[in-house]
């Protein structure tokens, strides 16, 4: 049979419909289709989206299950591997994609769409419990490390405890990532499937506040794993940062998720950055009424870190993009609110220590963009915990938490992985960092066993 060198095409909503609701903007595979996108997989030989997926899912098994109709099959597999398959088939950035060989010719294989269509139609497996060991884990942080730290060591038969700060679940799948990505209900049945385990899930849980100290946890566990993020705003040096009506990023969607009552109706929105956080910001204030959004970025769009569909569908919903422009002050109005963000136009200039063309300011080039609220999104800092662990757990000078290949901290007994000692990476980088973090627990408890 001749490949198919198109990739079956995904439902949306229509760009108008989707901004004036939270519904998720991306409908998925019917069976129907996910059966027919599951066929253009060649079953190659190398199989080299497994190696190209950094915590080595079993893509090309997951995918020949439903390409065989067996749904329940598709997601049991994927399902080996992490406890968020639905939360990954809507929001990875699918590396994987871009080494499948059918990719060679014509569109890779929808591996991560395909995983989604595996939660969609699939039923969970009936959950076995192992024997327990006796041993006891505390998991500081309830994002995509420090579940995976508590689904990996759950399967093994220690018990676990995951603390988490906010009063809900989720790390940035959930106070980052808007629900018109990602469904909540998608987060609380990945959730639930961990309490069934017999994960205890604790929030309200803020380590280094009150009794909430390292060294309590440790007298109550045999091990703890920090997965803390990095959740404290990145400033980027320019007057008039702190004017009311700037905002960051971190700091609005998380308020956003915990109810706070934002009304953008007929307001003028700047935002600056060209990361997946810029596209989420600029896309949940159009859902929240805003008459214009515009986006600042200093490169171009080539060399914007957003997800290629993450811009595409922003570009549909009417998001202007201001590219090679770069905010030099911000100005207040009479009553010391924000009024203006002064830009200056950029060209690219030599290749930095990265290889990349730098941006440098096209001299006498700026200009005015009004704006009523601005939101900065240029990256996150690591969540600030250094005080609070410093004196047992080596930190770098940022407030990384430190650890060796095997994810294990300068003390013995604590682990870190994912963004907290990445620096902000992705999903999948969390999970697969995680993932060694909790064979490294496993093999370091069972020693002592
Ligand atoms: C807006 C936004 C959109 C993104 N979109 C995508 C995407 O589409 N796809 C993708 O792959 N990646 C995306 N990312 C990146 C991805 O979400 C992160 O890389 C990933 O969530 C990191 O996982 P983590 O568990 O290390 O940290 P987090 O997800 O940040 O979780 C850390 C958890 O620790 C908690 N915590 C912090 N301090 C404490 C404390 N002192 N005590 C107890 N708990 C604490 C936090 O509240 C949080 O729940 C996005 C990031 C942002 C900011
Ligand atoms: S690389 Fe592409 S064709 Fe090969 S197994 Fe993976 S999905 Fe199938």
């Amino acid at each position: 049979m001749a490949m198919q060198l198109d990739r079956v095409k995904m439902p949306e909503l229509d760009p108008d419909t989707r901004t004036s609701s939270y519904a998720e903007a991306v409908l998925g595979y019917s069976r129907k289709l996910a059966v027919e996108e599951a066929l253009r997989c060649i079953d190659c030989k190398t199989k080299p989206c497994t190696y190209g997926c950094p915590a080595l899912t079993r893509a090309p098994e997951y995918i020949q299950a439903i390409a065989e109709g067996d749904f329940d099959q598709s997601l049991a597999i994927a399902l080996e591997t992490y406890p968020i398959p639905g939360t990954l088939g809507r929001t990875c950035f699918h590396p994987c994609e871009d080494v499948c060989v059918v990719g060679i010719k014509g569109e890779p294989v929808a591996i991560c769409s395909l995983k989604r269509a595996a939660f969609d139609h699939g039923k969970w497996p009936k959950i076995e419990k192992p024997a327990p060991t006796g041993k006891s884990v505390g998991v500081v942080g309830g994002g995509p490390a420090g579940l995976q730290v508590a689904y990996d060591l759950i399967r093994k038969g220690h018990a676990v405890t995951v603390y988490e700060a906010l009063p809900i679940l989720g790390g940035m799948m959930t106070v980052g990532i808007p629900a018109y990505r990602l469904p909540r209900d998608v987060v609380q049945k990945e959730l639930d499937k961990l309490r069934e385990w017999g994960v205890d899930l604790v929030t309200d849980w803020r380590l280094g506040e009150g009794d909430f100290t390292l060294d309590n946890l440790l007298g109550k566990h045999d091990a703890v794993f920090l997965g803390v993020g990095c959740h404290a705003p990145k400033s980027i040096r320019v007057e008039g940062e702190d004017l009311p009506g700037v905002t960051h990023a971190v700091e609005w969607l998380r308020k956003l998720e915990l109810g706070e009552p934002y009304d953008l109706e007929g307001k003028r929105i700047v935002i600056i950055g060209g990361g997946s956080t810029a596209m989420d910001v600029s896309r949940n204030s159009l859902r929240l009424g805003a008459k214009s959004v515009h986006i600042v970025y200093r490169r171009g769009r080539r060399q914007m870190t957003a997800a290629p569909e993450e811009i595409v569908q922003a570009r549909d919903e009417k998001i202007r993009f201001l590219l090679m422009a770069n905010p030099t002050r911000i100005l207040p109005d009479d009553g010391g609110h924000v009024k203006f963000v002064e830009c200056v136009q950029m060209e690219l200039g030599p290749p930095d220590a990265s290889g990349r063309k730098r941006p440098e300011p096209i001299p006498h080039s700026e200009f005015l963009l009004a704006a009523d609220e601005v939101i900065l999104a240029v990256g996150q800092n690591p969540s600030p915990i250094k005080q609070h662990v410093e004196d047992r757990v080596a930190m770098t000078r940022w407030g990384d938490v430190q650890v060796d290949e095997q994810c294990r901290t300068s003390d013995p007994r604590v682990y870190a992985a994912g963004d907290i000692a990445l620096g902000p990476s992705s999903i999948i980088e969390a999970v697969a960092h995680a993932r060694r973090a909790a064979a490294s627990m496993h093999a370091d408890l069972m020693a002592d066993a």
